[in-house]
Order: C-alpha cells, then sequence, then structure tokens
C-alpha cells in the first residue's frame, strides 16, 4: 500500500531476524526468521489489524514498530521521520508518540509501585508539565479510562484483569501518543470485558485521533475493530485488504480458512466450523517457494518452486495478495 498524505507511519521491506548460535564458541547457525520482507502503511486515526497464528511474527512486527527490537533491515517511517535516521536523542522525543499495550497487563504493571505513579512514571521520565499538573492529569486518565480517580493509590493486585488494562491504556495514553501498537490487548479478557476495552479504545481514537496497529490472532475481534486487515504467515504478510473487502472477499487460501474457522454460536455453545490442519512451520527453516504451500488445499506445481509477490489483485482496490493462483 503506497504512502499518502495521511500516511502516519510507512513500513518498507521490514526484516526482524534472530541468531540461532549452537556450540560452545556460540558459532551463529541459522536466523529465525520472525518478520521477512514486510510493507504496509497505515493512514492517521485508522486502525491496522495484525491477524494470524501464534507463531506468525504479528507481536514481533509490533515490538519492531515500536524499537523495542532493531530491525535487521528495511525501513520505518513514523510522521514522515525515518527512525534509524534519528540518533538517539530525537528518537528518544519521538518515542513519546507511540506507545505500546500487551495482553498481559499484571506482568506490565510494576506491582510495587501504586497505579498513579505508574500511569505517572512517563510523565516524569519525559518531564512534562509542572508536578500539580501531572497530578491533575494522571487523575483526568483515571476518569478517561472508567477507573474511579479515589483508587489511584491502590496497587495492580488490587484491581480486576479488565481495571489493569484500564491502568495500561491510561499509561499508554499519558503523552497522548498518536500511535499505539496493541498486541493481544483483550484475549487475556473475558468476552463481556473485552467489548468494554475495544469500546474504550475506540472512544479514545475519536478523542483523541489516535492511530492503532491492534494485534490479534482472533478474526472476530479484528473483524469489529479495525480499518484495514494484513494476515500474516510465518513472518510474510499474505494477504492485506480494507476490512470489509477482506471479510467478504478473501483470496489467499490462508485467509479463507481463518475466516471459515471463526467460531460461530451453535446450541448456545461456540464451535468451531472448520480448523486448519497441521501448523506453522519452523521460521529457522521455512518450506521453499509459498510458505503455505504444506498446507495448502488448493496448491499447485509451481507453489513449491517460486516465492508468490504480495500484488494488488487489481488497479480498483486496496487488496493485495501473495498467491500464484492470482499472478496473472
Ligand atoms: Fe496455496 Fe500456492 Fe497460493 Fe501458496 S501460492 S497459497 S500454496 S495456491
Amino acid at each position: 500500500m503506497s504512502a499518502n498524505t495521511d500516511t502516519i507511519l510507512d513500513v518498507a521491506s521490514l526484516k526482524k531476524y534472530f541468531p540461532v548460535r549452537r556450540g560452545l564458541l556460540l558459532r551463529h547457525v541459522a536466523d529465525v526468521k520472525a518478520v521477512d520482507d514486510v510493507s504496509f502503511s497505515v493512514r492517521k486515526g485508522e486502525t491496522l489489524g495484525l491477524v494470524g497464528e501464534s507463531g506468525c511474527g504479528k507481536s514481533t512486527l509490533g515490538r519492531t514498530i515500536v524499537r523495542l527490537y532493531d530491525p535487521t533491515d528495511g525501513s520505518i517511517h513514523f510522521k514522515g521521520e525515518n527512525l534509524d535516521a534519528l540518533d538517539r536523542s530525537d528518537l528518544r522525543e519521538l518515542r513519546k508518540d507511540f506507545q505500546m499495550i500487551f495482553q498481559d497487563p499484571y506482568s506490565s504493571l510494576n506491582p510495587r509501585m501504586t497505579v498513579a505513579s505508574i500511569v505517572q512514571e512517563p510523565l516524569d521520565i519525559h518531564n512534562v508539565g509542572t508536578a500539580a499538573e501531572r497530578k491533575e492529569w494522571v487523575r483526568e486518565l483515571f476518569t478517561k479510562v472508567g477507573l474511579k480517580p479515589e483508587t489511584m493509590n491502590r496497587y495492580p493486585h488490587e484491581f480486576s484483569g479488565g481495571q489493569r488494562q484500564r491502568i495500561s491504556i491510561a499509561r499508554a495514553i499519558a503523552l497522548k501518543p498518536a500511535l499505539i501498537v496493541a498486541d493481544e490487548p483483550v484475549s487475556a479478557l473475558d468476552v463481556s470485558i473485552q467489548a468494554q476495552i475495544l469500546n474504550l479504545l475506540r472512544n479514545l481514537q475519536k478523542e483523541m485521533g489516535i492511530t492503532y496497529v491492534f494485534i490479534s490472532h482472533d478474526l472476530s475481534v479484528i473483524e469489529h475493530f479495525c480499518d484495514e486487515v494484513a494476515v500474516m504467515y510465518l513472518g510474510k504478510i499474505v494477504e492485506i485488504a480494507p476490512r470489509e473487502e477482506l471479510f467478504a472477499n478473501p483470496k489467499h487460501p490462508y485467509t479463507q480458512a481463518l475466516i471459515r474457522a471463526i467460531p460461530v454460536p451453535g446450541d448456545g455453545k461456540k464451535t468451531n466450523r472448520e480448523t486448519l490442519e497441521g501448523e506453522v512451520p519452523s521460521p529457522i527453516n521455512p518450506p521453499s517457494g509459498c510458505p503455505f504451500h504444506p498446507r495448502c488445499p488448493v496448491k499447485i506445481e509451481d507453489c513449491s518452486q517460486r516465492v508468490p509477490a504480495l500484488l494488488p489483485l487489481n488497479n480498483t482496490t486496496n487488496h493485495q495478495v501473495s498467491c500464484h493462483l492470482y499472478s496473472n
């Protein structure tokens, strides 16, 4: 997807490899190709969903975008700035503008700090405002995320899972970021609480103009929350399209299988209509040709020989797919 003036995040040919070392001398013998040549862009105030099975590289991609990991190759432009070209102090300044929310709020909140101190910490680190102004903004943040300011001096263990995720969100928005990478932010929560947290994130997006990169293995959550959806498999984007287009007209056999496997209500229970067979292969030794070919029900001879490129379906949509069935 090409970048335009509304683009806030532009990722090009991004790679994140982790070296595998063996032996006494810890020789570099291979790489885990967690993110392998990924390109996409996100428009301001919108939400890009990254979806795929566990091990597809979506969390590594999220962490690389916010520079918790340094990329192996490729570029990340945020607000037009190439993050790689910035020196440490400029990068530190820009970091205020991108934040991350994690799946497990308990492990990301320091148990020895009061929740007020946790939410205020980013303001202290970046020396924002006076002490009184910071305290006042923290009170406002608690109200914004639906928590009572009277609870500010309690500790994380005194809150429920949903409330702890609200605290994480308050901390993430404290510096009024332009971009939040949310990594499975509702996966650890009950379904009823999930809806409340998603509504909160959506309201904050409207109010503060936040852009989200929203990572989830759950397509039904992605369908309700995202404007654009990128499907990942073995470190690569295999299909990317506006949400309605992707769900109405999925093209890649992997996307089709994921959509068929969305749980549907049946006899009061949730049942899987169809599950995808086999497991995601190792990213240390990915299959030749199309990485999905060992599991693909419609593969053709070419599939194990040639890697399909991610190409637009036609000139009239933003729908791109990486599959030999559509390359002509
Ligand atoms: Fe299946 Fe071949 Fe398409 Fe890969 S390129 S998804 S193996 S048909």
